[in-house]
């Protein structure tokens, strides 16, 4: 099914890269909220975002203040001349968050993954005129990111968007979210006029990544950021390790260097064939490298050994992993690349063996 888009138009915003929507993870108290948006709108940000009711991953923790704090959303608009952005989950959610008139609504992440969820969201939103942004799923699935979209584009909402926040794993060491950039580039080039926002403050889990993942979402021509700041993220009930004072906020996004990436100059175009021929290059030698494997399995075929060997494949596994990050690259992708390349050897031996 093809979206039916419109942009987004935000009344007083500029469509210039970054649109900044900021605020707290969640809406706390009326003295937390009004400070924090006065703090954000003297640095000249725009949107507010607050979270009014809360996904919590386990139950006891701080589920948001609900409606209460739908007055204090109104505030911010009259006192600071903001535009709001809550999240809403269901269609009780919606139907407060617009008689409230919140200017733009997210669907969050773990929403986005439950079909059921998102058709009733869709339902309860026909008939609105409000821009919608649909976060990721928490898993990396596109089909299921589009199908979003594409149930509330159905319901005849036309200003959408897309905030790319990261996709859970077992595997929290660096980011709390794995940001998985193919999985946003696909969708763009799927979906053009779709525009993505980038989220580091869920992507990172921390507050010293979110300067290098902003950095990282402009340099792949994202259209806006959404950050998490508070006056004291200290103190703050939800998410105090990522959120970010607004003059941390302000310093990063002065650092952040937005380049025009449509042109296309011919040194890129050089630097393009040099990729092309390193990729030619690499699939020549993993063809390479598949050969010698098939002849492993015929070797194991005839002195009747197991196809995988699970001491040579952890040591294959550790070698290169130490080799790529001394080459600079992470260690998760060297154990993605290699895992893979084990993966289609191990499927070439049992071709073989099975002959
Ligand atoms: C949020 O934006 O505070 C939030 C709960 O995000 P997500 O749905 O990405 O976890
Ligand atoms: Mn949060």
């Amino acid at each position: 099914m093809e979206l039916e888009l419109q942009p987004l138009k935000l009344p007083g915003i500029e469509p210039k890269r970054p649109v900044v929507i900021a605020g707290p993870c969640s809406a706390e108290t009326e003295e937390q909220v009004m400070e924090t948006a006065t703090q954000l709108a003297k640095k000249g940000i725009k949107i507010f975002r607050a979270g009014i009711w809360k996904p919590r991953t386990k139950p006891g923790g701080f589920e948001g203040v609900g409606t209460v704090g739908l007055p204090w959303l109104q505030r911010v608009q009259k006192e600071l001349g903001m535009l709001t952005a809550t999240e809403v989950a269901t269609p009780r959610h919606v139907e407060a968050a617009l008689d409230a008139g919140v200017d733009i609504l997210w669907v969050g992440a773990r929403t986005v993954a439950n079909p059921f969820a998102m058709q009733e969201l869709a339902d309860s939103l026909r008939g609105a005129d409000v821009p919608v942004l649909v976060k990721n799923p928490v898993n990396p699935d596109l089909e299921l990111w589009i199908g979003g979209l594409e149930r509330i584009n159905g319901a005849g909402i036309k200003r959408l968007g897309v905030i790319h926040r990261g996709f859970s794993s077992y595997d929290k060491r660096l980011y709390r979210n794995l940001p998985m950039w193919h999985i946003p580039i696909e969708l763009r080039r799927r979906i053009p006029a779709l525009p993505i926002f980038g989220d580091p403050s869920h992507i990172g889990g921390k507050r010293e990544l979110i300067a290098p993942l902003s950095q990282q979402a402009m340099d792949l021509g994202f259209d806006g950021l959404v950050i998490e700041s508070h006056c004291r993220p200290d103190d703050a009930w939800s998410d105090s390790f990522q959120q970010i004072t607004p003059d941390v906020l302000d310093f990063i996004l002065d650092k952040l260097v937005v380049r025009n990436g449509v042109q296309s100059t011919e040194s890129l175009e050089a630097l393009r064939r040099q990729i092309d021929e390193c990729d030619n290059s690499i699939i020549e030698l993993l063809a390479k490298r598949m050969r010698v494997s098939r002849e492993i399995g015929l070797y194991k075929r005839e002195h009747d050994m197991t196809v995988v060997q699970t001491g040579r494949y952890t040591e294959i596994l550790d070698k290169r992993g130490a080799q790529g990050v001394l080459c600079g690259m992470s260690g998760e992708f060297m154990k993605v690349i290699f895992e893979a390349i084990h993966e289609e050897s191990v499927r070439q031996q049992i071709d073989i063996m099975n002959k």
